[in-house]
């Protein structure tokens, strides 16, 4: 048994040092670089290339970096014998949720607006929003979304959610499936998307979706860039029917330098750093992952690959 890590824009080494530390009588060993493929039994990835993991024939679990697995799915048709798993932290929703909580109140005092006056030394005052007048929308009531939705819930604003399955979060309007995704979205004056990137929420924030959304409604995509038909967002912030976004996530990062998102004057950009995964939480519960497949226990946060997430 021995353990690959396979890692594309991500550094490998202190993974490896950790492992090697928690295991020093295992073989671990950073792709390409790896002596004796048959022996392999766990992977830990970072956005795996196509074929990468299909090398290691004695494969028996794969164990993403992060909270999301698109980044392996999209590249790898996984076996049905091999195990998917994903790192789950508290301090991941709770970064979250500071993270957007700047966001929203940020946007609700016109925050960009003063900064962009001050470069012109311009003395204008604007309305603001409030609390109780602001209306969230939460698309994804998972590990993350369900927190970020019950704290704002908690602050006073009126929320609703979206998920797959019907919730129960205080305080918070529960819509499910998609023939409850225009009720969510009409009553979101802010959306907030924290959904995980599967087949059937490639795109979902598109024409369609976007107009839902009530005049003047301000986006802030944290899920995946693939969520957003980049077009469409911007057709419709310059139609005026969304008053902004706030994009955390690209289709392609870094985003490239000629990409409009960045001159636009209704968008802010941040360089997916939402919520950033903590070593020390994830490396435990990749050693315990390891640990749970020699004694054959079952495992931490196992993904269902036909689900996507
Ligand atoms: P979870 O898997 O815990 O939750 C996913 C949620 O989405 C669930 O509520 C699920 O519904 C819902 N969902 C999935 N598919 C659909 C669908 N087709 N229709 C309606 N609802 C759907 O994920 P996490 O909360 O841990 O993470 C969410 C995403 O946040 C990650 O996948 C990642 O993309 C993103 N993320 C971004 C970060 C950043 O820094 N920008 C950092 C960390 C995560 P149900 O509960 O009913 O199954």
């Amino acid at each position: 048994m021995s353990i690959v890590l396979i890692c594309n824009n991500k550094d490998p080494k202190p993974w490896a040092e950790g492992l090697s530390l928690a295991f020093p009588d295992t073989r671990v060993e950073i792709f390409p670089n790896v002596k004796n493929k048959a022996e392999v039994t766990f992977a830990v990835c970072w956005k795996p290339k196509p074929g990468d993991l299909q090398q290691f024939p004695a494969l028996k679990v794969v164990q993403s970096l992060g909270a999301g697995v698109e980044h392996i799915l999209q590249t790898t048709p996984l076996l049905p014998h091999l195990r998917l798993c994903r790192i789950v932290d508290p301090g991941l929703a709770n970064d979250m949720w500071e993270f957007t909580l700047a966001t929203v109140m940020n946007h609700l005092k016109k925050l960009r607006q003063y900064q962009q006056q001050q470069q012109n030394k311009s003395w204008q005052q604007h309305g603001y929003g409030t609390i109780a007048d602001t209306r969230i929308g939460v698309l994804g009531l998972g590990k993350i979304g369900a927190l970020v939705a019950e704290r704002f819930a908690q602050l006073g604003f009126p929320v609703s959610g979206w998920s797959a399955s019907a919730k129960n979060i205080p305080g918070v309007t529960s819509f499910q499936g998609e023939g409850e995704l225009a009720r969510c979205l009409a009553q979101s004056d802010i959306l907030i998307n924290l959904l995980p990137l599967t087949d059937s929420t490639t795109g979902i924030l598109n024409m369609d979706t976007l107009k839902q959304l009530p005049q003047g409604a301000y986006v802030i995509n944290v899920g995946r860039g693939g969520h957003l038909v980049d077009e469409d967002l911007l057709s419709l912030l310059d139609s005026v029917h969304l008053g902004g976004a706030l994009l955390d996530v690209f289709h392609q990062e870094p985003l490239p330098n000629d990409h409009p998102f960045w001159t636009h004057p209704k968008v802010s950009i941040t360089p997916h750093i939402a919520s950033l995964t903590n070593k020390d939480t994830a490396m435990a519960q990749i050693i315990e992952n390891y640990q749970r497949l020699q004694s054959g226990e079952p495992l931490l946060h196992q993904v269902q690959i036909q689900k996507g997430y």
